[in-house]
C-alpha cells in the first residue's frame, strides 16, 4: 500500500509510560503506522533541558521502547530512535539559529513557563527547544507532525523557520512540515483532577503488575458527593466512568450508567470491574513487554538499526543544506 507521506513525532525519555501516554500519544503512533511513513524518536536531549541528573537517562530511555514496542510500534518499518544517536540535528539545530530571531524565542509562552518552573536553571537549551525541534522534526524530510490543538504554535514555529532558512539560502533543501490535527485525549489521573502524571504521582503505570493495577484503580477518586453506598452517584463527573467508557464492554457501560444513579452498584464493585476489564486489556501489551524485556539486546539493536536508518536521511539532508549555505 502506498503511504501518504511521512510522520515524524518525539518524546522525551521519560521511563515507564502511563495509561495518559498510551491514550493520548501512544495509540495514535500505533495507528498512524497504517497510513504513513512514521518516525518516532525519542527525544533525550530535550530531556536534558530540565533533568537535574542523567544517572537515569538510559534505564529511561529503555523502558520507553520498551513501552512502545509492547504498544505495537514495528520497527522493521518504522524508524524508532534515539535523538543523540544522529548528530546531524546538532548542526541542523546550528544553522537554523541562525535565521531564528531572539525576540521570537524570547518571546515564545513555552518558554516563559518554563522559566517560572524552574527559575534557578534558565539554560540557553531552554530557549532553543523549538529550534532543535524544528531540526528534529525537517531533518527527517517529514511531511507531516499529529499535534494537539495546543501544539500547533510548535508547528508554525518550524514553518516559519523553514521559509526562513529556505529563503535565506534561496533553497529548497528543507520541507514545510504540515501539522495532523489529532485529538490528544485528556486522561485525569487516580485523584479525578489533574491530568495523569508521573511527576503527581496520580499514575497507572501500562507496566504493572495486575495486582498493582487493581490497587492503583482502588485508588481511583469517584464522585465526591457519593459518601455512603445507599447515595446515588452521578457517573457523567466520576473518572471511573470514564475509563470504564474507554477499557469495558458496551453493556457493562451501560449498566453501570444506570446503576450508579440509582445505587444499584457499589463504587468498589465498580472499579473492581474496571480494574479487571483494565486488565485483561493490559495483558497481551504486558506479554510483549516481558518477552522484549528479556531480550535487551534486541531492543537495542532495534534502536540502533532505527538510528543508522534515521542518520541515513538526515546526512542527505544535511548534504543539499550544506550545498545551499555555500559552506567552503
Ligand atoms: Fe463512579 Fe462507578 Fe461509583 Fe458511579 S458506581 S460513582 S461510576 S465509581
Amino acid at each position: 500500500m502506498t503511504k501518504k507521506g511521512r510522520v515524524f513525532s518525539g518524546a522525551r525519555p521519560t521511563g515507564r509510560q502511563h495509561l495518559g501516554n498510551y491514550l493520548g500519544a501512544i495509540q495514535n503512533y500505533a495507528e498512524l503506522q497504517n497510513e504513513y511513513d512514521c518516525v518516532y524518536c525519542i527525544v533525550d536531549v530535550h530531556a536534558l533541558t530540565t533533568v537535574e541528573t542523567t544517572q537515569e537517562l538510559r534505564q529511561n530511555t529503555f523502558e520507553m521502547a520498551l513501552d512502545w514496542l509492547a504498544a505495537g510500534i514495528r520497527p522493521e518499518e518504522t524508524i524508532m530512535f534515539v535523538q543523540s544517536h544522529v548528530p546531524e540535528v546538532m548542526e541542523l539545530h546550528a544553522y537554523l539559529s541562525m535565521v531564528t530571531p531572539l525576540g521570537k524565542l524570547t518571546d515564545l509562552p513555552t518558554f516563559k513557563e518554563k522559566i517560572r518552573h524552574q527559575p534557578e536553571n534558565v539554560n540557553y537549551g531552554l530557549l532553543g527547544y523549538p529550534v532543535l525541534m524544528t531540526a528534529d522534526i525537517v531533518l527527517y524530510k517529514t511531511d507531516v507532525v499529529p499535534v494537539g490543538i495546543d501544539q500547533v504554535p510548535h508547528i508554525e514555529f518550524a514553518r516559519e523557520t523553514v521559509r526562513s532558512f529556505n529563503y535565506r539560502f534561496q533553497t529548497q533543501a528543507l520541507i514545510e512540515p504540515q501539522a495532523k490535527h489529532t485529538e490528544i485525549k485528556k486522561v485525569l489521573g487516580i485523584d479525578g483532577k489533574e491530568k495523569m502524571s508521573k511527576s503527581l504521582n496520580n499514575h497507572i503505570e501500562l507496566a504493572a503488575s495486575p495486582a498493582e493495577t487493581t490497587k492503583r484503580v482502588r485508588e481511583m477518586v469517584t464522585d465526591p458527593a457519593r459518601v455512603k453506598r445507599t447515595d446515588p452517584g452521578n457517573p457523567d463527573i466520576c473518572n471511573v466512568f470514564t475509563m470504564h467508557k474507554i477499557f469495558s464492554p458496551q453493556d457493562e457501560v451501560d449498566m453501570i450508567n444506570v446503576e450508579c444513579r440509582r445505587a444499584g452498584i457499589g463504587c468498589v464493585d465498580c472499579k473492581m470491574r474496571l480494574a479487571n476489564n483494565l486488565n485483561k486489556h493490559l495483558e497481551p501489551f504486558r506479554a510483549k513487554r516481558a518477552e522484549f524485556e528479556s531480550k535487551p539486546d534486541d531492543v537495542q539493536a532495534i534502536l540502533d538499526d532505527g538510528g543508522k536508518r534515521a542518520r541515513a536521511v538526515a546526512q542527505e539532508v544535511m548534504a543539499e543544506v550544506r550545498e545551499a549555505m555555500k559552506l567552503p
